[in-house]
């Protein structure tokens, strides 16, 4: 059977990579609807190209901008508007695999519209996850969707993993996420005062979106997947470890009680946990060249370094607090990452802002359902923002 595709996301990094696999498989995937907030043109050469039947937009502008940039066009995709038209595409009937890649809890609605409707969802956007936590997790349950990690620590655990999916139970001390380092790896607390956005968001070894760039640049993109591994698998805090290891060939490891430590090894190329994620239960080729074992040359491992990237240490403390942590320091991040990307918030005060924030968040009851997820978001973001100016920075 040909698998139906969403991409919400389309534009971006990750939607682009699973684009790529895509087209090198046209027999058994059909694209059937993309999704993007900006870049109209971009996203109307994808329609010439993929021919989907829907496209999800922001707004009517987009909408006239897009249409313009299709130009004359034999098949004009049906367009849908607003986070409602996310989350109706994110529910089309046709739709088999939903892949989840916006940025940030922008993503969220249209993840749990897939839910809903029983889709299997190939997720990327860890931040819908870390916000929801459990919430998500009912969401999925009740609708009887299934949840397939894109993100590529997070897929080497589900191919490590003897189920792959839901709780590991004993056998499995622990898992460990391997972080590159991002791009101030070898900075002094010092140096890392002055660093840009420019500098920031230049990953040594992937190339990604530029939020997602700096949370790697900050080590939060790491404490971000200690709490969506944490969810996704069932596991406290203590039983999800991190190892830098600079040169991302391995992505994670599981560790079993009998004393095997499985690891996953490839390419840090996106293309190879989209096509596991896409073909599953069975294989295809993604694009990307074998590992060669002749020439790989050495793999390093060290700790991460807790006082000069104090994000891993604050998510850590978010998961071992509760929810409404988790959801003051995703809000809070997004917020102190926009203002570093575009008002000019020194690279040190983005842990400032969320650790502030998460100090605040302590005096907050957990939330008891989707409603107060959302409350306890906006109230962070609130709170950020007066944070901000703290530091110079009035929005
Ligand atoms: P990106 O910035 O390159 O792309 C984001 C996409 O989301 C774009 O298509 C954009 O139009 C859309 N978008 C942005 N804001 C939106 C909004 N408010 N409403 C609706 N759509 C919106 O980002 P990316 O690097 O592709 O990352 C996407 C997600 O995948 C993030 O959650 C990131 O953490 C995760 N992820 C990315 C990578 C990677 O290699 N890029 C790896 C693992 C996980
Ligand atoms: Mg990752």
């Amino acid at each position: 059977m040909v698998k139906q595709i969403v991409i919400l996301g389309a534009t971006g990094s990750v939607g682009q990579s699973t684009l790529e696999v895509l087209s090198l498989h046209p027999a058994e995937f059909k694209v059937l609807g993309l999704s993007a907030q900006s870049k109209m043109d971009e996203l109307a050469s994808l329609c010439s190209r993929f021919k989907p039947a829907f496209v999800a937009l922001p707004n009517q502008a987009a909408a006239e901008k897009f249409s313009s940039a299709l130009g004359f066009s034999v098949s004009k995709p049906t367009i849908l508007l607003g986070e409602q038209g996310l989350c109706e595409l994110a529910a089309l009937s046709e739709a088999t695999h939903i892949v989840a890649a916006i940025v940030g809890a922008a993503g969220l609605p249209s993840c749990l519209a897939a839910a809903d409707a029983g889709k299997t969802i190939l997720l990327a956007n860890k931040e819908a996850l870390v916000m929801a936590g459990t919430f998500f997790l009912d969401a999925l349950r009740r609708g009887g969707a299934t949840l397939l990690p894109l993100d590529s620590e997070h897929n080497a655990l589900f191919q490590c993993l003897p189920r792959g999916q839901g709780e590991v139970d004993a056998s499995v001390r622990s898992v460990w996420l391997t972080a590159s380092g991002g791009p101030f790896l070898k900075h002094s607390a010092s140096d890392l005062v002055g660093v840009t956005p420019a500098q920031a968001c230049k990953h040594p070894k992937w190339a990604m979106g530029r939020k997602i760039s700096v949370d790697s640049a900050t080590l939060m993109n790491k404490g971000l997947e200690v709490i969506e591994a944490a969810l996704m698998y069932g596991l406290t805090a203590e039983r999800v470890k991190v190892v830098i290891h600079p040169q991302s060939t391995i992505h994670a490891l599981v560790q079993y009680q009998d004393g095997s430590l499985l690891a996953h090894l490839s390419h840090p190329d996106m293309r190879v946990p989209i096509s596991q994620a896409l073909a599953y239960p069975d294989r295809i080729s993604s694009g990307v060249i074998d590992l060669d074992m002749t020439t790989l040359g050495s793999l390093d491992f060290c700790a991460p370094d807790l006082d000069r990237f104090p994000c891993l240490r604050l998510a850590f403390e978010a998961l071992a607090s509760g929810q409404h942590a988790c959801i003051a320091l995703n809000a809070a991040n997004e917020v102190a990452v926009e203002a570093f990307l575009e008002f000019g918030l020194p690279f040190t005060a983005i842990p400032q802002v969320v650790s502030n924030v998460v100090l605040i968040s302590k005096t907050w009851r957990a939330p008891q359902n989707l409603k107060e997820v959302y409350a306890l978001d906006v109230l962070a973001r609130q709170i950020a923002t007066t944070e901000l100016t703290h530091f110079g920075v009035n929005k």
